[in-house]
């Protein structure tokens, strides 16, 4: 039956091959034999010993986001096993016949046998509107490449302030529960920033934590909220003074306050940084050679310069954390961004996201 659904799709086009693919009726038929057997054959570009998962509950808490239910393949293990709460794993999908990749941190706790996403809509955002729009049980995605250095440290803090804006509830959510299902007997104060009540992600389940300070501040409400405004001395000094650690991920604006107000934060934000390097542009000739394209070096990243020159490369983070967007430099020099790292290696690949020209630069493009 299942050689048929492989025959039948491979007739179709793309985009009908895809509705097809993510119909009930496929989900029946491929049902009884796991994940892996028939997305071989109905998908064999997702080849055997890649780390999939099939959607097995999709839930829109809040009207911007979307909250899905990940069960691993039999690759996933491997790839989990090292999984600490707050740190990212790239998930990929297909869109349109092209294969997507944007980081997401898991909220589900360190040690889980499913993974859980929320991922919040973006207005002009291809996967995260593509999630929101098309997720649903049955559905196969790819993941990969587990890490970040947003983490607890092993010895867990005495009394912890957890912190989030929006979507960036996901990794300090991951860190709550995980202290949670271990039996932490440490002090732990929860403050989550929304736009307002019914924006806010996992309200209920955090509410309900026995034992968590739970603090709401609502940014464009007033009904509900716990905290009024933005960050500052009041809100720390009502979620928890003096706290050991805190963990903060959010917006920049968020992270900065916590900084400015707290003493030894680990941070996180989802948000690419502004790359301020237009001054030390080489001048030199950027040639994204597969494309035949040539420009003047101007400063910027390299995909932010062939993407002004109308080309369109792959990309995911744009932060030097997906390696999405990674091509291939055959000649010249180019500074990683965040590392400052400057590489002068013909035949290396680079992160295109965070690599500014030195000078005149090949890349296979
Ligand atoms: C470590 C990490 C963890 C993350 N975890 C989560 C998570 O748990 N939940 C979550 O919701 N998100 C998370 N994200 C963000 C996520 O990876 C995506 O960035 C987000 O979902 C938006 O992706 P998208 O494809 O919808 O948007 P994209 O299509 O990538 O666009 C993103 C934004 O950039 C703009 N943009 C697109 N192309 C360009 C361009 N050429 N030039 C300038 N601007 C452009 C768009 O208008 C949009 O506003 C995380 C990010 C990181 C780095």
């Amino acid at each position: 039956m299942a050689h048929g659904v492989h025959m039948f799709t491979q007739t179709l086009t793309p985009r009908l091959r895809d509705r097809v693919l993510r119909s009930s009726l496929v989900d029946l038929l491929t049902g009884p034999h796991g994940v892996d057997r028939y997305t071989e054959l109905v998908a064999p570009t997702w080849t055997t010993g890649d780390a999939r998962a099939k959607i097995v509950a999709v839930r829109r808490q809040t009207p911007r986001s979307v909250t899905l239910t990940l069960e691993p393949n039999r690759a996933c293990p491997g790839l989990l096993a090292g999984f600490r709460a707050g740190q990212h794993i790239n998930l990929t999908v297909e869109i349109d016949g092209r294969r997507r990749t944007r980081p997401y941190s898991p909220a589900s706790a360190e040690g889980a046998p499913y993974i859980e996403l929320t991922v919040g809509r973006h207005d002009g955002g291809l996967v995260s509107t593509y999630l929101y729009e098309h997720a649903r049980p049955g559905m196969i995605v790819g993941l990969d490449s587990v890490g970040g250095e947003f983490v607890l440290p092993t010895q867990r803090p005495r009394r912890v302030l957890f912190v989030s804006g929006g979507s960036g509830i996901t990794p300090v959510l991951s860190m709550l529960r995980t202290m949670r299902a271990e039996g932490s007997d440490r002090q732990i104060a929860f403050i989550h920033y929304a736009r307002s009540a019914e924006e806010a992600c996992y309200r209920a389940e955090l509410e309900a934590m026995p034992g968590v300070k739970v603090l709401h501040g609502y940014t464009r409400a007033t009904a509900g909220t716990d905290l009024d405004g933005r960050f500052g001395p009041e809100h720390l000094a009502a979620a928890m003074p003096n706290p050991d650690a805190v963990f903060v991920c959010g917006p920049p604006a968020l992270v900065d306050a916590v900084r400015e107000h707290c003493t030894n934060v680990s941070s996180e934000s989802f948000v690419p940084p502004v790359f301020d390097v237009a001054a030390e542009a080489s001048g030199g000739s950027v040639t994204f050679a597969d494309s035949g394209v040539e420009v003047t070096d101007n400063g910027r990243p390299l995909l932010e310069q062939a993407e002004a020159a109308g080309l369109t490369p792959e990309s995911g983070c744009r932060m030097g954390i997906c390696h999405s967007c990674t091509r291939r430099k055959t000649s010249g020099v180019v500074k990683n961004l965040i590392t400052g790292a400057v590489s002068s290696a013909e035949q290396e690949d680079v992160q295109i996201c965070v690599s500014v020209p030195v000078g005149d630069v090949d890349i296979a493009l």
